[in-house]
């Protein structure tokens, strides 16, 4: 983000817009990974709702429908998430340069378990992010049929970030982490790499989660890594921010700029994009991490940005309604 952004993203805040929109646009995927938030059964809010039971759309109405969508919310920022959104990847492949020329930034969450279209390199504003779990022997296990091998050979061509959630499994091995930023750095397709750690659900036990001791080992480890490898992309702040998260949903100012869609188009999940009752206390989602350090910033020395932000949202939620 650089100033203008900024400065537009507040203007859509001062009139009661979110300047984020993430959408699940499929309900299929094929992979089963575990911790996996979105086929969670309260993920969505409705009764007996999940990812897998609602009604998704294909073809020339899923491209209408998501362009109708960008018209509404005028986004500054839409992210593609799934299920596995290249299980859409003929409808995507007529939206995403639709989406460019009309000037909007594209994140495409994927887990590249099927070739990435050539012509999507050339596409403005397009950003890909591919997640992959730990190295080869964890990932595979964890994500086939997304494994290292096809990855390696469905990005290529592309520069995409690799996203990597940190869980409790890998965390303490020493060494691990870095292995990983060695292994994947050097690659051409690599831009960055992002970390996040795993976030659970209030009153959850998965073995993904991270201890205090282990997150604030972890956090010491990959701080440390990021000035040894320059692509990866962990500003001071960010790691901050996965310090300190947000005590509730009430605070996250990422929760709070963002609108998140299920498959229908309609549903909206909430309070974030992990939907259900997530643990704020140990939230590991990069953007809310990254978001709470800005509201945290001291302007002119003084006055936190999160006052200015807090005043913008309430005078924009007056305007909203
Ligand atoms: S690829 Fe994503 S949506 Fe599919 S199972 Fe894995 S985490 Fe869930
Ligand atoms: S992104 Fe993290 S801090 Fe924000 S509401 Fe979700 S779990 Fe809570």
């Amino acid at each position: 983000m650089d100033r203008s952004d900024v400065l537009k993203a507040w203007g859509r805040i001062l009139t009661g817009r979110k300047p984020s929109l993430p959408i699940e646009i499929t309900r299929e995927c094929p992979l089963r990974c575990p911790g996996c938030y979105a086929y969670e059964d309260n993920h969505l809010s409705g009764p007996g709702q999940t990812l897998r039971s609602v009604a998704d759309y294909k073809g020339a109405d899923l491209i209408d429908r998501i362009l109708e969508l960008v018209r509404q919310y005028k986004p500054l920022h839409l992210s593609i998430v799934g299920g596995e959104p290249l299980v859409r990847f003929r409808e995507l492949d007529l939206l995403l340069p639709q989406l460019s020329d009309m000037g909007i930034a594209v994140q495409l969450v994927t887990s590249a378990v099927r070739e990435i279209p050539r012509s999507w390199a050339d596409i403005n504003r397009l950003y890909l992010v591919v997640s992959i779990d730990g190295l080869q022997p964890e990932h595979d296990a964890r994500r086939k049929p997304a494994t290292y091998e096809r990855i390696l050979r469905n990005i290529a061509g592309h520069r995409v970030t690799v996203h990597c959630t940190i869980t409790a499994q890998t965390a303490t091995r020493p060494g691990y982490y870095e292995e990983f930023l060695e292994f994947w750095t050097p690659r051409p397709e690599v831009k960055k790499v992002w970390f996040s750690l795993f976030t659970p659900q209030i009153g959850s036990d998965d073995e993904e989660i991270l201890t205090p001791e282990i997150r604030e080992k972890i956090l010491d480890e990959i701080e440390e890594l990021s000035f040894r490898y320059p692509k990866l992309n962990l500003p001071k702040q960010v790691i901050e921010g996965y310090r300190r998260p947000p005590a509730s949903p009430g605070e996250c100012i990422f929760a709070k700029t963002t609108l998140n869609l299920t498959a229908d188009l309609r549903t909206k999940i909430s309070p974030c994009q992990f939907g259900g009752a997530p643990d704020c206390s140990q939230c590991g989602c990069m953007a809310s991490a990254g978001l709470a350090a800005v509201g945290n910033y001291k302007i002119g020395g003084l006055v936190p940005a999160r006052k200015i932000f807090d005043l913008s949202y309430a005078a924009g939620e007056i305007l909203r309604r």
